[in-house]
Parts: structure tokens; sequence; C-alpha cells
């Protein structure tokens, strides 16, 4: 879509509903949509929860068709999800599970040109609410992000499935969820652009820092309420911070190098496996260094993470003893990201190496 110039935009989902027990809406939500919607998800997840969904859309009158995302999100496996929905002529796609649930879903409505919702199980990315679409190869390589015409119709968080998920899903969703406050904000100070291609407005800079201040105040209280399997105020506030608010506020505020070096991660010894928001914890502390933030405030982080336990450096991201090698293929995928340009200032590679260098000495201390 290319805009006249000067023109910005503020992408949400159509709907976005949140509480214990929100699954049950589900039927009612998807009969607008045809009487055969198609439900992506991974085999654990429909073994899980496959009866209830049948159950509740049959409520409805709508009798869905199952496809299994079995590995990653690769182009075929979303061609062969693609030609069940056309078998059945699925009038809605509905992703159930986690990230990679959600994406498949994503890229099969794109291809089907269809609505779709999304049901995020866990809160351990950004994903449910955005249009984007991570592809990857069967190494888990990130080869593209594509991105959906509109965002999705309809997010549904059931918070008791959240709750009882294991805690390391939501501690990762605040990683990821941390980082959009200084993103959006380098973002917004330089000449950054959002993922439509658009400057930033102001609404979402409002939303990120509010995201901000909700996992600062509520998530250490949040993250016993969801290890103790509870529902609480304070774990339904960091739910809200880590899915609403974070996607609201990197889709429209910016990503910037928190996430760019998600891409050298991705690929770099042991850390690989990281989950995305524990990856984008570390990638936090780095980008305050290269914004030349005072020790304070960084040490500041830093603490925290650790009364929350996220990771504070590149060994409790998995890879011990990181040497100059490790650090220079981190930086080398980093500047192959797009919104490294949203930083507020350019950045080059001795830049980003002596930001690594500066967050780890800080962490290690
Ligand atoms: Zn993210």
């Amino acid at each position: 879509m290319t805009l006249p110039a000067g023109v910005r935009v503020f992408g949400a989902p159509g709907r976005y509903l949140q509480g214990p027990g929100a699954l049950d809406a589900l039927g009612t939500l998807a009969a607008a949509h045809g009487a055969a919607p198609l439900v992506i998800g991974d085999a654990q997840v429909l073994s899980l929860l496959g009866n209830r969904l049948v159950m509740n859309l049959a409520k409805a009158g709508l009798t869905p068709a199952f496809g299994t995302l079995k590995g990653e999100i690769t182009r075929e496996a979303i061609a062969e999800l693609t030609a069940l929905g056309e078998e059945r002529e699925s009038g809605l796609v509905i992703g159930v599970g986690g990230g990679k649930s959600l994406d498949a879903a994503k890229g099969v409505a794109m291809r089907l040109e269809v609505p779709m919702f999304t049901v995020p199980t866990i809160a351990s990315n950004d994903s449910p609410t955005s249009a984007a679409v991570a592809i990857y190869d069967d190494s888990h390589a990130m080869v593209a992000v594509d991105r959906m015409a509109r965002n999705p119709e309809v997010v549904l968080v059931d918070t008791a499935l959240i709750a009882a998920a294991p805690v390391a899903f939501l501690r990762a969703g605040i990683g990821d969820a941390l980082a959009k406050k200084f993103e959006a904000e380098g973002c917004r100070a330089g000449s950054g652009v959002t993922p439509f291609d658009t400057r930033p407005l102001h609404t979402a800079g409002a939303i990120a820092e509010a995201c901000y201040q909700i996992l600062r105040a509520h998530a250490e209280a949040g993250l016993a309420a969801c290890a103790r399997n509870e529902v609480t105020d304070d774990l339904e506030a960091v739910v809200e911070a880590a899915i609403l608010m974070s996607g609201l506020g990197f889709e429209n505020g910016g990503l910037s190098l928190a996430h760019a070096l998600t891409r050298g991660l991705m690929r770099a010894r042991g850390t690989k496996d990281a989950a995305h928001g524990d990856q984008v914890a570390w990638g936090l502390l780095v980008h305050l260094a290269a914004e030349g933030r005072s020790d304070d405030e960084i040490d500041d982080l830093i603490h925290f993470y650790r009364r929350i336990e996220l990771p504070t450096c590149l060994a409790a991201l998995g890879m011990p003893d990181p040497g100059e090698e490790d650090i220079a293929l981190i930086v080398d995928w980093t500047l192959t990201a797009p919104h490294l340009k949203n930083f507020a200032s350019p950045l080059d590679r001795p830049a980003i190496e002596a930001a690594v260098r500066r967050a780890e000495a800080l962490a290690v201390q």
C-alpha cells in the first residue's frame, strides 16, 4: 500500500477480548464467518483443547476443520494447510496456541483471503494482535516477514489458559514487551518508520510507555500468580501488557536495535534456541548501552531482570564465555535487520559491538 507522504497509520485487531473463560466466546464470534472455520494449532494444543473447541463451535452451528502445524512455519507448511481450507471452503482461519501456530494461521488466511482470529494459549510474544507473519526455513532461520492486509479480526485471550501454561512463556512475553517503549522512542526521535512503513503516531508511544510501567509494577506478582496457575489482577495486567500493548506498541511505534539483535541471536552459538522474548530482553540491555544511557539506568533494569529471572547476559541465553568471534557473528546478522534504521542515530558495526561488550560487562559485575 503506497500512501501519500506524511500520512500515518494506526493498525489494531478488530476486537480484543481477555479474561478467564474467554475461549467460550469463540463460537459466537466465529458464527459470522461461515459454517466451516479452519482451526490451526500444534498437535499438543489440539489434543488438549480440540474437544472443547469442537463443542463450543458446534453450539454456534459450526463444524470446524483442523490443521496441525507439525514443524516450522515454512512456505510449504502454509501451502499444505491452505489446501485444507480450500477443500472445506473455510471463511475463517482460527490460530490456537503459541506464536508459531498463530503465524501459520495468518499465513493461511492471507492465501485464502479470509479473516482470521488468534487464540493465544501462552503469552510469550507480541504475535497475537499483529499483522506480521514470520516465515522460517527448516533450520529455524527466519527468511521473511510477510504482512496481512489487516490485523486479526478477533484476538481471544483466555487468561485461565495463560495461567495454566508454564511460567517461562509469560516471562519471555514480558521480555519482548519491555523493549517496546525504548524502541518506539528511538524510532520517533530519529527518522524511523513502523511496520506500516509510515512515521509513528503519538498513540503508539503512549501505549508502549504504559506497557513498560505496568510490567515494572505487576510483573513479579503476575509471574508468581502464573506459577500458582491462578488468575489474579496482576496476571491480567501483565497479560494485557505482554499481548495487547506490546503488539500495538511495536506495530505502530516501530522496532529497533533490541529486536534487530535477535537476527544474530537466532544464528549464534547456544542462543538460537532461546525464546524470542528472552533474546529481546538481552537485546534491550544492549539497546540502552548503545544509546549511551548511564550505568545506573542499565543497572536498574538488570536488577529488575534478576528479580523476575530474565536473562541479563549471553551466558544466560545459552552462550557461555562469549568471544570476539561470537559477538562479530551476532552483529553481522544484526546489521541485516531493516529496523536497525529506526535507532535514534545511525549505528555501525563498532558501535553495536561496543554496546554488546558494555552491556555484558554491566551484567556480569
Ligand atoms: Zn518481538
